[in-house]
C-alpha cells in the first residue's frame, strides 16, 4: 500500500502528516496525557452555567470516589494506604465547601475554582519545609488530580490508560514510555521525538504504533474518539468512515498475521539464503524483557540499558541491581550478556533524586554516562559491585558508554581493579575475567578507535548517538527528525573505521544502536562484514525471516554499491528496493 493511494482512498476523512516513528497500524479511542502537572485556564462563565458546573464537580467528585475505591482491592499493602489517604481527601467535606464558596462568590469555571484551592492548599503545605507536609502537598494534587482530570477530560498519568485507547500528548519521558511496557495501547500521537528518541525505542520494543510531530495534539484529538495511527506511514487519521476503518482494520489483521508468521523463526538461527550465519542479539531495559527476548531467539543481551530500571523509578541499591542482573544472566543461560553501565543524563533523568545530573544548558555535551560514574565514584563502584557479584550466574560482559577517550577507560579499569579487591576481602564470589568493552557511539571513539581498541576487550557501536554527535541531529528533537539518517556518509565513514580497527585488533564487534534493527542498516552493515546486531527483541523474528531471503553475496554486491553514494536517502533506498524486491519474489 503506497501513501498517495492511500490519500486517495480516505480523501473524505481528516490526515494529519508526522513523522513514521514506530511502525504498525493501531486503530483505539484517544486517552489524553499531559505530561506536566494539570493547569487549568481561568475561564469566565455566565451564571446560567454555575449549576451545570457544579453538578459536573459532584459527579466528577463521586466517580473518582468510586475509582479510588475500586483500587484498594489491591494486595499491595503500601499502595493501598496511599488510595486511603487519597480517599480521605476527596471525601474532606471541609474541603469541599471552600471550593463551593469559592466557586459561588466568583465568575470562573468550576476546573479553575478545583484548581485554585487544590493549588492554595497544596502550596501553603508545601512552603512549611517540612518533609510530612511536602509529601502531603503531593497526595492532595494526586488525589484532587482525578477530579481534574475528569472534569477536564485531561490525564496526568499513564496508570489510568484504558485498554486498547491511543494515548494523545504533546510529549512522553521515557519514564512515562516505559509505564506502558504491560499496556495494551493501540498506539500513541506526540508532538515531541524523533525516531531516535528513547520514546521510540521503547514504543518500537513494544511493538506500539508511534506518530509524533502533530502540532497541539490535545487540542486536536477529542478525548474518546476514534483514531487510527498509522505508524508506519507517519499519519494519523481522524473522524474515519466506514470504509476507512475496515481498511486499515485490514492493515492491522495483516500485521498480526505477519507475526504469526513470523512465530516460526523463532527457534531458528538467522541465517541469510546461502547459510551465513548472523548473530542477532537483544536490546533490553528490564529483566522481563530479558525474558521476551529470550522467547523470541535472541543469541544473547547485546545492550541492557541498565538506566532504565532508575528511570522507571525503581530501586538502584546494590542489592536491587544485584538481582536483576543475576536474572537476566540467568534468563539467557549460557548467551552473552551484555550489560551497560548507567547511561544518566542527557534526556535520561533518573526517578532516584540522589541520581540527578542537575540543570544543564548542554545536557547531550555535558555530565552524561561515564562522565557522571567516574566522578560519582561511589554510584559506578556501587553498580560494579553488583555486576560482578552477578558475573557468578551466567556469561557476562561489561560495557562502558559514551566513551569519549583512552584515559576514560582506564579510569574505569582502576575501579575495577579496587572492586575486586574490596569483593576479594568480603569473600564475596565473582568472574575475574569477565570481558570490559566499550560503546563507540561518539566521533571521537570512532576516530580513535585503534587506541580504544588496545584498551577494550569489544566494541559495540552506539548508532544513535554516533548519528546524533556527528552530524549534529538532536536525535529528539522532531524539528530537525528529517535529518536524522545513519546513512550519512560520515557516519558509513565512523562505522567503517571502527570495523576495521576491531578486525586489526581481533576483538568482537556489534552494533547496537536502531539502525542494526531497521530492515536496511541491517543489510548495509551486514555488507559491510558487522553479521553481529543487537536490536529490539520485537524486531528479531521480522530480521530473521528477512536475512533468509536474501544471500550474503546480494548484500554484499548493494552495500558495495553504496560506497560511492554520497546521499543518505538514495543509499537507504537502494536497500529499500533489495528488501522489496526479495519479498516480491
Ligand atoms: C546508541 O546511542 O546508539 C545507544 C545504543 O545508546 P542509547 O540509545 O541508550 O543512547
Ligand atoms: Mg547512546
Amino acid at each position: 500500500m503506497t501513501a498517495i493511494a492511500l490519500d486517495c482512498y480516505i480523501s473524505n476523512v481528516n490526515i494529519y502528516k508526522g513523522l513514521s516513528v514506530s511502525p504498525g497500524t493501531g486503530i483505539g479511542k484517544v486517552f489524553h496525557v499531559s505530561t506536566s502537572d494539570i493547569t487549568v485556564a481561568c475561564r469566565t462563565i455566565s451564571s446560567d452555567e454555575k449549576e451545570d458546573g457544579w453538578n459536573r464537580f459532584e459527579k466528577a467528585q463521586t466517580d473518582a470516589v468510586a475509582s479510588l475505591t475500586e483500587s484498594l482491592k489491591t494486595d499491595d499493602k503500601e499502595q493501598r494506604e496511599i488510595f486511603e489517604t487519597h480517599l480521605l481527601m476527596l471525601s474532606d467535606p471541609d474541603f469541599t465547601s471552600i471550593v463551593k464558596a469559592d466557586y459561588d462568590a466568583a465568575s470562573y469555571c468550576i476546573e479553575y475554582a478545583v484548581y485554585k484551592q487544590v493549588e492554595e492548599f497544596a502550596s501553603k503545605l508545601a512552603e512549611a519545609g517540612n518533609e510530612f507536609l511536602t509529601e502531603r502537598a503531593n497526595d492532595i494534587r494526586d488525589a484532587w488530580g482525578r477530579v481534574l482530570s475528569l472534569l477536564t477530560g485531561v490525564s496526568a498519568s499513564l496508570g489510568d490508560v484504558p485498554p486498547h485507547a491511543v494515548i494523545v500528548a504533546e510529549n512522553l519521558k521515557p519514564s512515562d514510555a516505559l509505564k506502558l511496557a504491560d499496556k495494551d495501547v493501540a498506539g500513541i500521537v506526540t508532538r515531541d521525538g524523533g525516531a531516535g528518541s528513547h520514546l521510540a525505542i521503547l514504543s518500537r520494543a513494544y511493538r506500539i504504533p508511534l506518530v509524533s510531530g502533530i502540532e497541539n495534539p490535545l487540542s486536536l484529538f477529542a478525548a474518546d474518539e476514534t483514531l487510527i495511527v498509522d505508524g508506519s506511514a507517519g499519519k494519523v487519521v481522524s473522524h474515519p468512515d466506514e470504509e476507512t476503518l475496515a481498511f486499515y482494520k485490514t492493515a492491522e489483521e495483516n500485521e498480526r498475521k505477519a507475526i504469526l508468521r513470523r512465530e516460526a523463526f523463532k527457534n531458528k538461527p538467522c541465517m541469510t539464503k546461502d547459510g551465513h550465519k548472523i548473530t542477532l542479539f537483544a536490546n533490553i531495559g528490564s529483566p522481563e524483557e530479558a525474558e521476551f527476548a529470550f522467547i523470541e531467539g535472541a543469541d544473547g543481551i547485546g545492550l541492557f540499558r541498565t538506566e532504565f530500571l532508575t528511570i522507571a523509578g525503581g530501586d538502584f541499591s546494590e542489592e536491587a541491581q544485584f538481582t536483576a542482573y543475576k536474572n537476566v544472566l540467568q534468563i539467557m543461560g549460557d548467551r552473552l550478556v551484555t550489560i551497560r553501565t548507567l547511561d544518566i543524563g542527557g534526556d535520561k533523568v533518573s526517578g532516584d533524586k540522589s541520581l540527578s545530573t542537575g540543570d544543564e544548558a548542554n545536557p547531550l555535551l555535558g555530565w552524561r554516562a561515564i562522565r557522571y560514574c567516574l566522578d560519582n565514584t561511589e554510584v559506578f563502584k556501587t553498580q560494579l559491585h553488583a555486576l560482578y557479584r552477578a558475573s557468578v550466574y551466567g556469561n557476562l560482559r561489561i560495557m562502558i558508554p559514551m566513551i569519549t577517550s583512552v584515559a576514560e577507560v582506564k579510569a574505569v579499569k582502576r575501579l575495577i581493579s579496587e572492586v575486586k579487591q574490596e569483593l576479594t576481602t568480603g569473600r564475596l564470589h565473582y568472574k575475574d575475567d569477565v570481558p570490559v568493552g566499550i560503546m563507540v557511539e561518539t566521533p571521537a571513539a570512532a576516530i580513535t578507535a585503534d587506541l580504544l581498541a588496545e584498551e577494550s576487550a569489544f566494541f559495540s557501536i552506539g548508532s544513535n548517538d554516533l548519528t546524533q554527535y556527528t552530524i549534529c541531529v538532536d536525535r529528539e528533537n522532531e524539528k530537525v527528525a528529517g535529518l536524522f539518517n545513519e546513512f550519512a556518509p560520515a557516519v558509513r565513514g565512523l562505522i567503517g573505521n571502527t570495523a576495521q580497527a576491531a578486525a586489526r585488533k581481533q576483538i568482537p564487534l556489534c552494533v547496537c544502536g536502531e539502525f542494526a534493527g531497521k530492515s536496511e542498516g541491517a543489510l548495509w552493515l551486514t555488507g559491510k562484514g558487522i553479521t553481529t546486531l543487537s536490536v529490539s527483541p520485537s524486531r528479531i523474528t521480522e530480521l530473521k525471516e528477512l536475512f533468509s531471503k536474501l544471500t550474503l553475496v546480494e548484500i554484499n554486491e548493494a552495500a558495495e554499491k553504496t560506497e560511492t553514494i554520497a546521499d543518505a536517502a538514495e543509499a537507504e533506498a537502494l536497500f529499500s528496493s533489495l528488501i522489496n524486491n526479495a519479498f516480491k519474489a
